[in-house]
């Protein structure tokens, strides 16, 4: 069973150019798919209608086999990484990482059990009583997904999560998030505007022009047919 279903989902602002157009893709179980085109081809309003932060104009939205057309945001059981990572900066990586476990009122030795499974996972034991504000970009990003990890989520969601990156952090950031990626093993949607990114992070890349998706195919056929 695929993990998230995108059936026919069209997004219509106002009366213009659907921003997205009948978009049908299925991401496999443990799969890293990214979504890729220029500036206003509608990857962000595909992936918004993925988390539940907009509403679908028409088609459906199936994650873990349940339509969540209707589902609030919370109630889909899906971690956003944002790309300045909205970590807490008054609060330590360990009460960052806890967070969602606080609010939903779990005891503290279960806290502590899942936050030190996920700094062992993260490689970030060591750097658990720090603050954000001390951190590198690379271990700030580990925090974010430490908290992505923690809720059990079904998939993690990336929206351009390196654009505001220096080239060498990027290169480093991407080798990481890639290799956490298998390592966790979870379904994984990621949207850029970067080629590079596009044809070296993913399982399979989704191509958008204007709305309407161009190609769904591997990085290797993608470059053997461009
Ligand atoms: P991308 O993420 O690929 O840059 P977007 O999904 O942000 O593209 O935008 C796709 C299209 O939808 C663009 O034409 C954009 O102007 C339009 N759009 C995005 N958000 C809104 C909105 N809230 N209201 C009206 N039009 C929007
Ligand atoms: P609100 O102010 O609406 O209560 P919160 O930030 O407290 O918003 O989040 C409420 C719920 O929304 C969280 O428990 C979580 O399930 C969901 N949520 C919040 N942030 C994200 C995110 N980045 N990705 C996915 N779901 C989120």
């Amino acid at each position: 069973m695929a993990a998230i279903e995108m059936k026919n989902i069209v997004k219509q602002y106002g009366d213009g150019f659907p921003a997205v157009n009948d978009v049908s893709i299925d991401v496999a179980d443990g799969e890293f798919l990214i979504l890729v085109g220029p500036s206003g081809c509608g990857k962000s309003t595909l992936l918004r209608m993925i988390v539940g932060l907009e509403d679908i104009t028409s088609g459906d939205m199936i994650i873990g086999g349940k339509k969540v057309n209707d589902l609030a945001p919370r109630d889909r059981n899906l971690s956003m990484v944002f790309q300045n990572y909205a970590l807490y900066p008054h609060l330590t990586v360990y009460e960052n990482i806890a967070f969602p476990l606080r609010l939903a009122g779990a005891s503290d030795s279960e806290v502590d059990k899942k936050v030190r499974e996920a700094s062992s996972t993260l490689e970030l034991d060591e750097h658990l009583e720090r603050k954000p504000g001390n951190l590198s970009g690379g271990q700030r990003q580990r925090v974010a997904m430490g908290r992505a990890i923690v809720r059990n989520a079904e998939a993690f969601l990336f929206d351009e999560p390196l654009s505001n990156l220096d080239a060498k952090l990027r290169g480093q950031m991407r080798t990481e998030i890639a290799r956490l990626q298998k390592r966790l093993g979870i379904t994984t949607v990621y949207v850029t505007h970067d080629q590079t990114e596009a044809m070296t992070l993913g399982d399979r890349v989704a191509v958008l022009k204007r709305g309407v998706l161009q190609q769904l195919a591997t990085p290797r056929e993608l470059y053997e047919n461009p």
